[in-house]
């Protein structure tokens, strides 16, 4: 699905030589790599803060916390996503109600969120799944009428661009309240281990929120509020420092796949290509075909025959975890999510794609349909 090793081999010298640094400095923990890599981060996503933390779902968590959001709250996520963004409205004691997605997008569905507002409607957390950006506009328009904070999921879509009506853009990540992102090593911007980040332009909930990373303290050893421990180390700021300068190049061998991926499929009747929102670019984390009347097991069987690998993210939507069950929900309620995740199917997508690779595995996807 990925090929770390190859994208590796570029960049080789750049990175060798960051860890290095480090290890000969010994500063493994708030080395001065950390504040260079927030600061660089900051320029590229015209973010106000950058707070770095342990993973994406840390980020999630600790958005969360410095909302000061209160048991019982709810917090509308899509039902078609990755655990994390559930799974810390849950831990932390407010109530996730999950709302169905767009089709065409796989985006949380605009509508669906109007109709699942509530008078203890606290927060929206939109996923920008696969890397391109749910409809924001229309997302911070209904926060703003229900005074609802927005926290964006951004793990997927680090560098994609938001373009709202009157033609300003933004970056993913930088237009609700917060945004958090994550640097898993297969993400669009990825470590060589955990990492992550959040972003805010609201510079008391930054304060807020680099305390709460840090055991909730402002001052040393003097604890305001219970915190967590959550940073991104040395090692891991100097390999993301190294490779940030790439990401747009990365970014751009991602769509080059995917137009490859996009005029092959475009006329099979059994594959539906990737729906683009007009407002959003897509950085494609995945992409993800939709398999119309085929059967999705034989289609991966035939591609692993050919060493060709496929991934369903994800195959369960979260009304249907066994760890989420709520009596609100049963199956049947979200039609949209549930038909996706029997129907998804994620190709291999990375930067290091030749026309080689794609050439094989397009024409091996068009012999599994047949
Ligand atoms: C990867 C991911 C996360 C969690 O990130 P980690 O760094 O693995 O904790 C959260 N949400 C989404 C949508 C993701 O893809």
């Amino acid at each position: 699905m990925v090929d770390l090793q190859t994208q590796y081999q570029h960049i080789k010298n750049e990175i060798d030589r960051g860890i290095q640094a480090v290890i000969d400095s010994t500063a493994f923990i708030k080395g001065p790599q950390v504040s260079e890599f927030q600061a660089h981060l900051e320029q590229y996503t015209g973010a106000q803060h950058v707070i770095n933390v342990g993973n994406g779902t840390d980020a999630l968590q600790i958005a969360l916390m410095g909302l000061g959001l209160q048991r019982g709250d709810e917090v509308i996520t899509p039902t078609f996503t990755f655990i994390a963004t559930a799974e810390v409205v849950a831990l932390l004691g407010l109530t996730p109600v999950v709302v169905d997605v767009d089709w065409n997008t796989m985006n949380i569905s605009v509508d669906a969120i109007r109709k699942a507002i509530t008078p203890k409607t606290k927060a929206i957390v939109p996923v920008h799944l696969f890397g391109q950006c749910a409809d924001m506009e229309a997302i911070m328009q209904i926060a703003k009428e229900h005074h609802l904070y927005v926290v964006e999921d951004a793990c997927q879509a680090i560098g994609a661009q938001y373009t709202f009506k009157d033609g300003h853009t933004a970056q993913a990540g930088t237009m609700g309240h917060i945004g958090c992102t994550s640097f898993f090593p297969s993400k669009n911007l990825g470590c060589y281990g955990d990492g992550g980040a959040i972003f805010t332009n609201d510079d008391e909930l930054a304060e807020k929120m680099k305390a709460i990373a840090n055991h909730g303290c402002f001052v040393r050893y003097h604890h305001d509020f219970v915190g967590v421990n959550s940073r991104l180390d040395s090692i891991q700021a100097a390999i993301l420092d190294a490779k940030l300068p790439h990401l747009n190049d990365y970014i751009a061998n991602r769509q080059r796949a995917a137009a490859y991926y996009d005029r092959a499929f475009a006329n099979n009747e059994h594959l539906l290509t990737p729906g683009r929102d007009a407002q959003s670019t897509h950085v494609f984390h995945q992409y993800t075909l939709r398999l119309i009347n085929v059967d999705r097991d034989q289609v991966k069987a035939r591609l692993a025959e050919k060493d060709i690998p496929a991934m369903v993210y994800y195959p369960v939507p979260l009304h249907m975890q066994k760890a989420y069950q709520d009596p609100r929900y049963k199956q049947g309620d979200f039609p949209v999510a549930e038909r996706l995740a029997s129907c998804v199917l994620s190709l291999p997508m990375h930067t290091e794609l030749d026309d080689e690779q794609l050439a094989y595995i397009t024409s091996a996807v068009l012999a599994a349909v047949k």
